[in-house]
């Protein structure tokens, strides 16, 4: 039989594993960036193993003593905690992220929103966007370009200010959106809520949308044709909401929109562009529910996009005065 000190030793080392692994399954979004472990009164100094990388499979199950202990101290988790002050790291990998981003920019001869003209609708409606995109809405809800029309609930169009700075795009509507005829709604719009906020930003500030607008069914992926035919919206939103950037969420949203088979990390690592307008990607937040520990890394990808975002914005105000 075993020395009790050595079972509470044995049960601690396993419960600091899980929590480390698992931490962003506190109830709220625990934005630390791995860096700053939470401080477990009585159970002594956490374990120093590196976070899991970002094409990590999902984080490890929590053992049975693990699971029976997690209970009794998931109140010394903290709820939410302000990511760690100053992490030079980072901010040098962000700044060359930033920089290269403007060089490219710059040398593709890029102009502010995109390559496209504005939609024809802007015009129309005197250069309110609000009323220019209600319009196109319009057009839209009643497409039955595709055969996704004829299993749809809604028609997904797309919500957020028509003034954003920035436009975030998923694959296509699932089945709360299908129902309810908004994008990103249930637990993961929850979730994207908290990590627009964790940048700084409303809900209300951004746009959200979809590559689609209609559920494919059982969510399988979007079939080339059917991205053929719903593409054509997505560029006559874009042409007239004029983002400074665009963040795919999720693989396939990211493969469809650039037309690459690139793998999710490699397209987290660079800006690419499409309409001419700068596009970064991160997890889908849907992606961030099965997997917590991918929130470490979507916490970069999100810091580096609103870095990105101010730095467009400085130099088109440079630009401008
Ligand atoms: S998915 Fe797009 S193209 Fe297909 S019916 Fe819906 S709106 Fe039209």
């Amino acid at each position: 039989m075993s020395e009790p000190g050595a079972d509470q030793a044995a049960i601690a080392a396993d419960l600091l594993t899980w929590i480390r692994q698992n931490e962003n399954l506190a109830p709220a979004w625990f934005l630390d960036d791995g860096s700053a472990a939470p401080e477990l009164a009585g159970v002594g100094q956490m374990p120093t193993a590196e976070a899991p990388t970002a094409e990590a499979s999902a984080p490890a199950a929590p053992t049975p003593r693990a699971t029976a202990a997690a209970a009794a101290v998931a109140a010394t988790v903290p709820e939410s905690a302000e990511p760690a002050a100053g992490d030079p790291a980072f901010e040098a990998a962000c700044a060359a992220f930033v920089a290269g981003t403007l060089a490219l920019i710059d040398r593709e001869g890029v102009p502010a929103g995109g390559t496209q003209p504005p939609d024809p609708l802007l015009a129309q409606h005197g250069g309110d966007k609000a009323a220019a995109l209600a319009a196109l809405g319009a057009e839209v809800l009643p497409c039955t370009k595709c055969a996704l029309h004829a299993t749809r609930q809604h028609t997904v169009f797309g919500a957020g200010s028509p003034d954003a700075e920035i436009v975030f795009i998923g694959e296509a509507p699932g089945q709360d959106e299908d129902l309810q005829g908004e994008p990103f709604v249930g637990r993961s719009g929850q979730l994207l809520t908290k990590i627009l906020g964790a940048i700084g930003y409303a809900r209300e500030d951004v746009y959200i949308c979809n590559i689609l607008k209609c559920r494919p069914p059982n969510n399988r992926d979007p079939l080339p044709a059917e991205v053929e035919q719903c593409e054509p919206h997505l560029r006559r939103q874009l042409a007239i909401l004029r983002p400074r950037a665009i963040c795919c969420l999720g693989r396939v949203a990211a493969q469809t929109l650039l037309g690459t088979d690139a793998s999710l990390g490699k397209l987290r690592q660079s800006a690419h562009f499409y309409a001419g307008i700068p596009v970064t990607v991160t997890f889908h937040p849907a992606a961030l529910l099965r997997n917590p520990a991918w929130k470490r890394d979507t916490w970069d990808d999100v810091r580096r996009l609103r870095a990105l975002v101010d730095a467009l914005r400085s130099r088109s105000a440079a630009t401008d005065s």
